[in-house]
């Protein structure tokens, strides 16, 4: 958890300034790189507009269900989850890394930005509003267990759970535990048990009957 080694040190006081500094700076910046004819802002519009609505937790719980039906694609997954991702078409920023963490009975996963919002975007889209308040962010470090209460999950005792503090450089992806009851299924099928929170480690995939057949 000690360094956490951010590019963006000078906004982490309150949670409600920093998103809208951080729009103020994009716009500044958008508006200086277009005068300047470096960027057309269609094409801006065009990435915000993916990530607003073509790129969400689907692509990831896709992931995840190849991990689940493929060993190779699961082995591929965690050693170079970055990789492993852009190897099924998925956009991956320039200097970032993923990394996919798995859940197992003896340890739950669990990612958290202590500092602000990293998340990985690529795969989960744009994050809740829960994932970025002071409250998660500080409990998840210091009582996960708590914290997945609240999110109405609870895990034997002696299941250990991990916390993951992702960076601007480093994010992660839980990688949940695959169902019982669902051997044989399509890939498609399997990603509609994967929800977002699964992904995050605040709760687990769905079992077969808690989905419309
Ligand atoms: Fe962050």
């Amino acid at each position: 958890m000690a360094d956490h080694e951010h590019d963006h040190h000078d906004h982490h006081g309150d949670h409600g300034s920093e998103l809208s500094e951080a729009q103020l700076r994009v716009r500044a910046l958008e508006t200086i790189l277009t005068e300047k004819g470096y960027v057309d802002p269609a094409a801006l519009d065009a990435i915000v507009e993916t990530y607003e609505t073509r790129i969400g937790p689907r692509n990831g719980a896709l992931v995840v269900a190849r991990a689940w039906n493929d060993p190779v694609f699961r082995q591929a997954l965690l050693e170079d989850a970055s990789k492993a991702v852009a190897a099924l078409g998925h956009i991956s920023r320039v200097g970032d890394h993923l990394v996919a963490v798995e859940n197992t009975p003896r340890r739950h996963n669990m990612i958290v930005c202590t500092l602000c919002s990293c998340y990985p975007w690529e795969v989960l889209g744009l994050p809740p509003i829960w994932y970025k308040s002071a409250p998660y962010r500080s409990r998840a470090v210091k009582d996960p267990r708590g914290v997945l209460a609240d999110f109405n999950v609870e895990l034997p005792k002696d299941t250990e759970i991990r916390v993951w503090d992702s960076t601007a450089e480093t994010r992660f992806l839980v990688l949940p535990m695959r169902p019982e009851g669902t051997e044989g299924w399509s890939e498609e099928r399997l990603a509609d048990l994967v929800t977002r929170d699964s992904m995050i480690g605040t709760g687990l995939a769905r079992k077969p009957g808690e989905i419309a057949q």
